[in-house]
């Protein structure tokens, strides 16, 4: 799913919970559309483009938007990972601080989720880094 998407859900999302959570409802912007940089992230790595300045986001952008990723497949991007999920569960139990956050994940998640099963197969990420590590090694 395109960025630009994302950001319409989160800010739908903060203006439909404004009343109830305030300003800190802006954190939903955070996980909601944010996550996405992981995306640079495994670009930066598979591709061994460390020299950020050179090789920035819009240039991993363009590699996305071209669907060039797609002969990469699976992807594991930390961020859409159920250990990461789990992650935000865990420390939104503790700290009710980041429901926000969840929020933004789960929405964020869900639209991926939807976008992915009928844009392309279910299959194209990985969405566990535990089970990618114990089917490498
Ligand atoms: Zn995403």
């Amino acid at each position: 799913m395109q960025i630009i998407h994302h950001a319409v859900i989160a800010v739908i999302a903060i203006l439909l919970l404004y009343p109830i959570l305030g300003i800190h409802s802006l954190w939903i912007f955070v996980t909601g559309v944010l996550i996405d940089i992981d995306h640079y992230a495994w670009y930066v790595d598979k591709f061994r483009k460390y020299n950020l300045v050179k090789h920035n986001v819009f240039e991993a952008y363009k590699f996305f938007k071209k669907k060039k990723y797609k002969k990469h497949h699976p992807l594991l991007l930390v961020f859409h990972t159920y250990e990461f999920g789990f992650f935000l569960v865990v420390l939104t139990i503790i700290y009710p601080f980041y429901l926000p956050f969840l929020i933004g994940y789960l929405l964020h998640m869900s639209a991926d989720m939807i976008y992915d099963m009928h844009k392309y197969s279910y299959k194209n990420r990985l969405r566990s880094i535990i089970l990618t590590l114990l089917k490498k090694y």
